[in-house]
């Protein structure tokens, strides 16, 4: 294929990703978005292998067969739920790819640059090295935390800015040594010491974030994987991995500030690593009084009297896949004249968007959707609030509690309507792990069990 193809087909494959990127920010457009994402991958990919990188199509296809393969099953595997941790994992195969192509662009023998070529080369080697080795590592501490393998509990080291301080400096000083050694055949042991330098970063980083700062954790790796992938295309010369890369990089930098924001978090704390952990927790379920537990026929009744009624999804429903039977709850209640609207955390669930997503699949009309700061001055006009499945987004300790670990957060404030109704299995805590003194309020009443089964329940009473 010639260079003027391969040229056009990356210029469509860019423009495909930056349309699929504008489809994926909103429910209506997302599949679209995805298509378009499909093509732009697609095209993106035929260029580059006929057109670009090598003449050795056997390896290249048995890679393409073994990768694909894997990926597919992974896919058809994966629950809904352990979506963010397959997103982790994903995150640190493109860290891992950055490193591995610096090393073995380091070691090329083809590759004959001099003075300040070479320099500029080098830069490019070291800094998608490093940037792939702090992504490779942090995701895999991050796939852990998500999936439980290791404790959500934050890691203090005493003076752990000044931990992180000093591998700063460290790799900086070994790039130098790195740039200064490389022409005289000497760059590979600053490399490798940096690469484990950076793996250790990594680590601490991410070991060092709060349970349920973890939402920024994630779109911050995954920035981190677009610049990752950013460098490996400046370390390949291939304009169309640094544009994607880039895309990604600011994209998920766009994600990480909006999701700062909506957890009240300084961008660049987060940055820096081990953000707003404070080590305390609120107050055992001992401490906090009794709870009004209540049967499902009494809450249909409730539902059914109500004027204004507030559905409140989170990570439960997505674990009992629920959505589908809170859907006919809400037809139900609409036929009735009841008005029922949605009110969506920013970090409900396990990934940004998690409760979009599943409304959606279940074909919940997008205009009663609200999003938390649309809504929440809204709750001392409701009736009865469902809490499905919700805990940490609905903790009013967030704003009371400074030694709270989601002190500051803000939440949906339920406790303002009439009477919340909240289900779950236990007593158990939410992802941040402190107890929530919404659950002991006097106009809380709690539906115990799996969320999917107490709906089906309520359902068949009314
Ligand atoms: P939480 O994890 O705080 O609470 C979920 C609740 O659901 C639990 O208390 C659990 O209680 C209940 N539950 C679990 N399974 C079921 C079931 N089958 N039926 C009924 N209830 C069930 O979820 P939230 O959505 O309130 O908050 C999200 C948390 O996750 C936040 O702390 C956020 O920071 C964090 N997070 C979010 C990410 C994101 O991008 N959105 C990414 C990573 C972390 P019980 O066991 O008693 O049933």
């Amino acid at each position: 294929m010639s260079q003027g193809i391969v040229t056009v087909s990356y210029i469509g494959a860019t423009i495909l990703f930056i349309l699929a990127l504008g489809g994926l920010s909103h429910p209506e457009t997302a599949r679209r978005g995805n298509l378009y994402g499909i093509v732009g991958m697609s095209i993106a990919l035929l260029a580059t292998m006929l057109g670009v990188v090598t003449e050795n199509y056997g390896l290249l296809l048995g890679a393409l067969v073994v990768g694909g393969a894997t990926g597919f099953m992974l896919a058809r595997r994966v629950q809904m739920t352990q979506m963010p941790e397959l997103v982790a994992i994903l995150h640190s195969l493109v860290g891992l790819a950055a490193v591995l192509v610096g090393f073995a662009n380091f070691m090329d023998p083809n590759v004959h640059f001099t003075g300040v070529e070479l320099v500029i080369h080098d830069i490019e080697t070291y800094i998608g090295v490093l940037i792939g080795a702090v992504t490779f590592s942090g995701s895999v501490i991050a796939f852990g935390k998500l999936s439980g393998k290791i404790s959500g509990k934050p890691l203090m080291l005493p003076a752990r800015h000044w931990l992180n301080l000093v591998l700063v400096i460290a790799m900086i000083w070994f790039g130098r040594e790195f740039v200064a050694g490389s022409p005289i055949g000497e760059g590979m042991m600053p490399l490798i010491i940096m690469t484990a330098i950076a793996l250790v970063l990594g680590i601490h980083m991410v070991m060092a974030i709060g349970g349920a700062d973890m939402p920024v954790v994630v779109s911050m790796l995954n920035s981190y994987s677009g610049w990752a992938a950013s460098a490996t295309g400046f370390m390949l010369s291939n304009d169309l991995l640094i544009v994607t890369g880039a895309l990604v990089g600011s994209s998920g930098a766009i994600l990480s500030y909006i999701m700062c924001r909506a957890m009240n978090r300084k961008f660049l704390a987060v940055i820096a690593g081990g953000f707003g952990t404070s080590g305390g927790s609120s107050a055992s379920s001992e401490d906090q009084g009794e709870v009004v537990p209540v049967e499902a026929a009494e809450v249909a009744s409730m539902l059914a009297d109500a004027k204004e009624v507030m559905i409140v999804p989170g990570y439960g429903m997505a674990v009992a896949q629920a959505q589908h039977i809170v859907y006919e709850i809400t037809r139900v209640l609409r036929d009735k004249g009841v008005n029922v609207r949605f009110g969506i955390h920013p970090v409900a669930g396990r990934m940004p968007g998690h409760m979009n997503v599943l409304l959606a699949e279940a074909h919940v009309p997008y205009d009663i959707v609200f999003e938390m700061d649309e809504i929440n001055d809204d709750f001392p006009d409701v009736d009865v609030s469902v809490i499905i499945g919700a805990n940490d987004i609905v903790n009013p300790s967030a704003q009371t509690d400074p030694d709270s670990p989601i002190a500051g957060m803000p939440v949906l404030e339920v406790w303002k309507g009439g009477t919340t109704v909240v289900l779950k299995r236990s007593m158990a805590t939410g992802y941040a792990g402190v107890q929530n003194p919404l659950f002991f309020k006097d106009n809380t009443r709690m539906l115990f069990g799996d969320a999917r089964e107490s709906l089906d329940a309520v359902l068949k009473s009314l």
